[in-house]
């Protein structure tokens, strides 16, 4: 493989099997180094007609792609992951560079990209095996959509494209892949990874380019299915424009999170807040399922708010690269912006707990420090605080009287990705767990956690009922039934036929 650690040769897309410059570059990427600002940024041309390019070369792949046995398609992707796992610490350092994840966070990634092959092959591919019907002669298989889209957030820039074209191409689809922006490094790796496998040309593809790059996939009709990670505003653009541009398309949406934690009045608060602390705070609160809210019983809300201070206070935030730094910067400028202005919001008309909010690194890189804030009740609504995802360190405690108040104030968010319900035993977990509209309910464990052998997805906000996770496959696929035998059918003798 070509040089990968000096990322020296960024910004290439790849396109049928080749790594090529933008030809008639439209547009052009200035990533900053979110933990050191002083630093050259990054300058990457970009082309809205490369995502044509793409699109054609995946089209061209997708017949011969299809019909490949399953076997083969496997095969493919094995090589892919033993490529990443070969350079799995130079993936880990690319994510690191581009979005300032903390190398421990950015090699958790780096890992999952490689064993999300072994889940996609086996118990994903489980979930898209034909089935032959025992009442009638007949049954249903499932069909690849063709040529499909994936577009990814800067968060997890490697991980979640990954969760998508994996799934896609196991099922015989092709793929053309725009990773963010912010992550050009990554984006080359990604690609080079998958040119070790030696997949045919055409069978994945990578454009790189910010939002104009992904509007030109988003407006190509040939794109049979998109596969869309982000914010609720784009993704919703891109469900109303695909409506429009390529009605018959199937469109995925995994969109952003405003989780809770409930701690129930018999729940061991230390260790439950402890776990809230790391969902809060863990990659700098840029995770779809961050905690940003936790409920507590009034009586115990000083305990909380001091426990959770304790935390906070001590978490340390620093240059990504550093072994010994738990969280870095945020990543993006507009991310820190509108974080601040949130806080600003917070600190009008909420307790904070926690002191300051600049970072002694602020002058640096977009440092913001870990904050606690608490509300008189759980019905204390900041607009433009409470009612949106931060997208960055931030927790506020909500005391309740009554279970109930809680969990319909939990239910009053927009979003519905993730919850967690501490204390309490199993029957009192699936009761409650059943009465909050999320897609992802965990007990005695923070809403960040995930596993890759389950369906991961939300509701309201956060999605539109296509989780990803191991489910993913069944959203790049459409079922076909057959019916019928080796045998002529038989007249039913249906009154006035012949
Ligand atoms: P974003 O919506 O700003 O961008 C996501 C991607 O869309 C980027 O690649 C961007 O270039 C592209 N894009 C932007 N405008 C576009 C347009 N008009 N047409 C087509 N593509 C366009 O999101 P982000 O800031 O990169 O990521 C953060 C968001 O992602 C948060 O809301 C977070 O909760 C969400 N997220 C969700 C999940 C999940 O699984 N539910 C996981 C991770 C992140």
């Amino acid at each position: 493989m070509a040089k990968t650690s000096s990322f020296s040769d960024i910004g290439l897309n790849y396109i049928g099997g080749n790594f090529v410059a933008p030809s008639s570059p439209d547009g052009a990427v200035h990533r900053e180094d979110p933990a050191d600002l002083s630093a050259d940024p990054v300058i990457v041309e970009t082309s809205t007609a490369a995502v044509a390019t793409a699109v054609e070369a995946a089209r061209e792949a997708v017949i011969g792609w299809r019909r490949s046995p399953r076997d083969e398609r496997a095969a493919a992707l094995r090589r892919f992951g033993a490529a990443v796992t070969a350079h799995v610490e130079d993936l880990a350092r690319a994510i690191q560079a581009d979005v300032g994840k903390a190398y421990w966070d950015a090699l958790t990634e780096a890992r999952a990209v490689a064993s999300k092959v072994e889940l996609v092959i086996g118990p994903g591919s489980a979930l898209t095996q034909a089935v032959r019907s025992e009442q009638v002669s007949g049954g249903y298989r499932y069909l690849p959509l063709g040529v499909v889209g994936v577009i990814g957030p800067f968060n997890f820039p490697a991980h979640l494209p990954n969760g998508q074209f994996l799934p896609a191409m196991i099922e015989g689809n092709t793929v053309v892949v725009k990773v963010s922006e912010a992550a050009p490094r990554t984006a080359q790796l990604l690609a080079r990874c998958m040119d070790a496998a030696g997949l045919p040309p055409g069978v994945f593809n990578l454009v790189y380019g910010a939002a104009d790059v992904g509007e030109a996939l988003v407006a190509n009709p040939e794109v049979d299915g998109l596969f869309f990670t982000g914010s609720p505003k784009v993704g919703r653009a891109i469900e109303r424009s695909s409506l429009d541009l390529a009605p018959g398309r199937l469109v995925a949406l995994e969109l952003g999170g405003k989780n809770a934690s409930l701690l129930l009045p018999d729940a061991a608060l230390a260790p439950a807040l402890r776990a809230c602390a790391f969902a809060a705070y863990v990659s700098a609160g840029q995770r779809c399922t961050a905690t940003s809210r936790v409920y507590v019983p009034r009586a115990r809300l000083p305990e909380a708010a001091a426990t959770l201070c304790t935390v906070a206070s001590a978490i340390k935030l620093g240059h990504p690269g550093d072994s010994d730094v738990f969280a870095g910067p945020l990543a993006l400028r507009g991310t820190r912006n509108t974080y601040l202005a949130a806080i600003t919001k917070a600190d009008a008309q909420l307790t904070r707990h926690t002191s300051g909010t600049a970072h002694p690194l602020a002058a640096t890189g977009y440092f913001v420090p870990p904050a606690v804030y608490s509300a008189r009740s759980c019905d204390t609504d900041v607009p433009g605080f409470t009612d949106v995802e931060l997208f960055g360190p931030c927790v506020t405690l909500f005391p309740y009287d009554e279970v109930e108040e809680a969990i319909a104030a939990i239910n009053r968010s927009r979003y519905g990705l993730a919850a967690a319900i501490f204390g309490g035993d199993e029957a009192r977990f699936s009761d409650l767990a059943a009465e909050l509209r999320c897609g992802l309910v965990h007990w005695n464990r923070s809403t960040a956690g995930a596993s890759g052998a389950l369906p991961f997805g939300g509701v309201g906000d956060s999605g539109n009922f296509r989780p990803a996770g191991i489910f993913a496959g069944l959203q790049c696929v459409f079922a076909q039934t057959w019916l019928g035998s080796a045998e002529p059918a038989s007249d039913q003798g249906w009154p006035g036929f012949p």
